[in-house]
């Protein structure tokens, strides 16, 4: 752990597992809440003169982050392959170390000017940001690192300081992040503790973390929420999504297979804004089905040190196993699988692309998250009640409408009920335009300007 600026050791450590090969790649420590006590104390001890630390000091600090990430980009990709298990290659961990980066660049040039209000012979009323103080930052499993930074950097940004715990499947790449990010920062303003979820239900309970930021489930989410209430923290919760796409009859099947196919299984499908429920017209559903499980065969999953694989394993035992078991129940349930349907034999937690056709609302690989390779296709006749069928759950992340007629496909996107909505794409996020859920998928947002003032408060100055 890095407390101070400093390495921490601690008593007991947990092995951090390759999940495409079980083989362990590293240890990670148990953090205990004295071990909190402590990052949380060195980061208001730190708050007091970062947050006066002048802006284009602050600029330039998280410029030098992203140079940090740079130069480590490989070796930070490594340990992201080594315990996430996406591939190096294609959509994997280079691609994350250099999301990162760019990212993080972006951020260090966001600026929150004071504002002016009014300023005329009734008086002056200004608008100032200020920083909220100590943040705490729970991350998933998923994109361990690419999080860390949306979490951290706009916090460091606009002077706040920040103590991080990361998924104890995935702590390497972040306690290596911080660790690199205290060669630039003064000692105390990033600090990480890893440990069990306990370490995660203590800081949104504590008393000196002044907001939390959060990805994960939406369960969690509850939790966070209802511990942050006694000290009023702010909060910022990223949670599940259950994102639909509508395929619409314009559309060209041959066209939008691809963007529909790294859509749902970007990252394996573990990723929260992927496409999740796919709805396709009766007229064109049979070739959609067809051009998606070409695809499907056609791209190689595997180790992800193996430069040749673009797909990697589910991360854990626990996520491997939901997916085998939402699929048992859409078998069940007469689903028809058209490619995959089950575990891969040997080693990892390797499971196929899987496309699961006639199913619908009422089977719970519908229903619910599945966050796993797996995309139900569900046939629909009527245009004029699908988006309230879209509609019909409770996640609210993201949305996609497919068309040829953009125009057309944008109307409809619009009276999507989530945060994000595309077309003709899905997923597609960046570092300018705000990122959040409605709904069940969470509160506030991430990037932009917008998620930049998630990190302040407003003080209104009359004079
Ligand atoms: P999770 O909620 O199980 O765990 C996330 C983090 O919370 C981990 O660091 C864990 O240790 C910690 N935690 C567990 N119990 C806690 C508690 N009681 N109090 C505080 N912290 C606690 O989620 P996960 O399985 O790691 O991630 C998968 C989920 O995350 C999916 O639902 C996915 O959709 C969601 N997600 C959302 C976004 C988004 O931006 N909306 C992005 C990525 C992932």
């Amino acid at each position: 752990m890095i407390i101070d600026g400093k390495q921490r050791w601690a008593r007991d450590y947990l092995p951090v597992k390759n999940p495409a090969t079980g083989e362990e790649v590293g240890r990670m420590p148990m953090g205990s809440t004295a071990d909190l006590d402590d990052a949380v104390e060195a980061a208001r001890r730190a708050f007091q003169s970062w947050s006066l630390t002048p802006d284009a000091e602050r600029k330039q600090a998280c410029h030098a982050i992203a140079a940090k990430i740079e130069e480590h980009a490989e070796e930070l990709a490594r340990l992201i392959t080594a315990e996430q298990g996406k591939p190096l290659s294609g959509p994997g961990s280079r691609f994350e170390s250099a999301g990162s980066a760019g990212w993080a660049h972006y951020t260090a040039d966001l600026e929150l000017s004071p504002e002016v209000i009014q300023d005329n012979n009734e008086g002056r009323v200004e608008l100032h940001r200020k920083p909220i103080g100590v943040v705490g930052s729970i991350t998933p499993w998923n994109w361990p690192m690419l999080i860390a930074v949306w979490h951290i950097l706009p916090a460091v940004r606009t002077g706040n300081t920040v103590v991080i715990k990361p998924s104890p499947y995935t702590p390497l790449s972040t306690i290596r992040l911080v660790e690199l990010m205290n060669e630039v920062l003064p000692a105390g303003v990033v600090n990480v503790v890893t440990g069990p979820d306990e370490i995660g239900a203590a800081m949104s309970a504590h008393p000196g973390i002044d907001k939390m930021v959060f990805t994960g489930s939406i369960a969690t989410g509850k939790k966070i929420m209802g511990s942050s209430a006694e000290t009023l923290k702010r909060l910022t919760l990223e949670l599940g999504g259950n994102d639909a796409g509508i395929v619409l009859p314009d559309a060209d099947p041959k066209q939008i297979a691809e963007g529909i196919f790294w859509g749902a299984f970007i990252n394996t499908g573990q990723t929260c804004a992927a496409l999740k429920r796919l709805y396709v017209h009766d007229s064109i559903y049979d070739e959609v089905c067809r051009e998606l499980v070409t695809l499907a065969e056609n791209v190689p999953m595997g180790d992800g040190l193996d430069e040749k694989n673009v797909l990697g394993p589910i991360q854990n035992e626990m996520q491997f196993n939901r997916v085998v078991e939402l699929v048992e129940d859409a078998k069940a349930r007469g689903g028809r699988v058209l490619t995959g349907g089950a575990p891969r034999p040997g080693a990892g937690y390797f499971y196929p692309i899987t496309f699961v056709a006639d199913v619908d609302h009422g089977v719970r690989l519908v229903d619910e998250e599945q966050f796993g390779p797996v995309l139900p296709i569900i046939r629909y006749h009527d245009l004029d009640t699908i988006i309230d069928k879209a509609n019909d759950n409770p996640h609210g992340l993201g949305g996609s409408v497919w068309s040829a007629d953009v125009q057309k496909a944008r109307d409809l996107a619009l009276q999507l009920e989530c945060g994000s909505a595309w077309v003709n794409k899905h997923g597609a996020i960046q570092p300018n335009a705000p990122f959040g859920g409605v709904k069940s998928s969470g509160i506030g947002v991430e990037f932009g300007e917008e998620g930049l003032k998630e990190y302040t408060t407003v003080q209104t100055v009359y004079c």
